[in-house]
């Protein structure tokens, strides 16, 4: 039996209604930008894997690290624990975070970084004796798929069944140049009563709306009307952190820094599952007292995990080495070649970039999951590029290490699909 075969007996796959698509590829190995199936065919990683291993799959340089890692200190409770690999990261990511973060708080996802940057907000205020209970987040907004974490997201297509139970999240459109004023006007609105506890937001790009992505200085008057108001800004670097956008964090193109931060996905370079929620001193100070209530009791089992954490701090290093930097210069400078070249295109509707992110829309309207999305995906699967097209959106998310030959031959399948459809 294949693998894609024995798959079906026993395995449930995220974000899948098995009835519609019953078929599983079977990735065998990976290796830099290349993923290989069961059968030898091999895909050029043209998303990085949900845009986790930006330094290449398998890279040795972090799988020599983790290898040594395993042999000292494997596993130990972080609660009255601690261990270098964690001292380290946490020294490591103040040299790369914007200057106002200063304590590291670990769990496992991004999902639950989002849930705990959600908490943090809701008991900072509680533990100062300020009743604020309404969260603020952006239409469109994925910020992961527990519970607080989707009552904040915007995109909440197949949520039904749980709407009942959400927080209570009062929504605002991106900035877009346009709207600045009637924005601020519904947050004065929303304000009123004083009873915002915080703002959560992916900065300038939203991934699983699409790669939508939007004005900076919209954003920075948002942001200082929260500061203004004492809200807690919760900024969802998950899909934006570490380099993606041209700069370390989305959050370095905005003067107005967050309270908190969420990190996850790049910052173990696919190697292992970690998140991190970050915050200032500030945050960290509401939660400091000699009763012991005050402090935040949330925790799990794999907090700080060293392995994870060695991986995180050999990402770090390379993400500060002068070759990934030239690599993410020399990504960028190539999509802007590509977008010249399809802009004008008759199926193309609009394109856009940030940093190594870039997205085009087809001048087609198609449902998310629809049958012309399954299409597109078929057409780059066959031509041996990972692709994840999203409604009429096709994105390349492409790891720092994808070669000028690699990125060509993903530009050129992107054409060659507009052709067929
Ligand atoms: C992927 C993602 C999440 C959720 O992370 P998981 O590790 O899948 O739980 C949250 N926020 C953003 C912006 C993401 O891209």
């Amino acid at each position: 039996m294949t693998l894609k075969e024995r798959d079906k007996k026993h395995l449930w796959h995220p974000l899948t209604q098995h009835k519609l698509h019953p078929e599983a590829i079977a990735i065998t190995k990976a290796k830099g930008c290349v993923l290989t199936d069961e059968n030898g065919n091999e895909y050029i990683d043209a998303i990085a894997s949900w845009y986790t291993c930006m330094y290449g799959h398998c890279n040795e340089f972090i799988t020599n690290r983790v290898s040594q890692q395993m042999k000292t200190l494997d596993q130990v409770v972080f609660s009255g624990f601690t261990h270098e690999p964690a001292i380290l990261l946490s020294e490591e990511l103040m040299t790369i975070l914007p200057q106002n973060q200063n304590k590291i708080f670990f769990s496992d996802n991004g999902s639950t970084s989002v849930e705990i940057g959600i908490k943090m907000a809701l008991q900072y205020h509680f533990n100062k004796g300020d009743k604020r209970n309404i969260l603020i987040a952006f239409e469109d907004g994925f910020h992961g798929d527990t519970f607080g974490a989707m009552s904040v997201s915007g995109l909440s297509v197949y949520n039904g069944p749980f709407e009942d139970f959400f927080l209570d999240v009062k929504r605002i459109p991106t900035p877009n140049g346009n709207n600045h004023d009637a924005i601020l006007e519904s947050l004065k609105e929303i304000a009123k009563s004083n009873t915002i506890a915080g703002f959560v937001y992916e900065p300038l790009v939203q991934g699983a709306a699409a790669m939508k992505m939007h004005n900076a200085e919209g954003l920075e008057l948002i942001l200082k009307f929260c500061k203004a108001n004492k809200i807690i800004t919760i900024a969802d670097e998950v899909m934006t952190g570490f380099g993606k956008t041209g700069k370390y964090f989305a959050s370095d193109y905005i003067h107005t820094k967050p309270d908190i931060m969420c990190l996850s996905k790049a910052l173990t370079a696919g190697l292992l599952p970690m998140a991190i929620t970050s915050c200032t001193q500030d945050v960290y100070d509401a939660f400091y007292s000699e009763d012991i209530s005050k402090g935040l009791f949330h925790g799990h089992t794999y907090s700080a995990n060293p392995l994870a954490c060695t991986v995180a701090i050999a990402g770090i290093e390379l993400l500060k080495s002068k070759e990934i930097q030239d690599n993410i210069q020399r990504i960028i400078n190539s999509h802007k070649d590509f977008n010249n070249r399809i802009k004008n295109h008759p199926k193309v509707k609009s394109t856009r970039q940030t940093g190594i992110i870039f997205a085009l829309d087809l001048n087609i309207e198609m449902e998310r999951y629809g049958n012309l999305r399954d299409k597109l995906f078929s057409f780059f699967m066959s031509n041996g590029v990972f692709l994840r097209p999203l409604g009429n959106t096709i994105y390349i998310l492409a790891p720092y290490v994808i070669s000028e030959k690699q990125l060509e031959k993903v530009y050129k399948t992107i054409e060659d699909v507009l052709v067929t459809i």
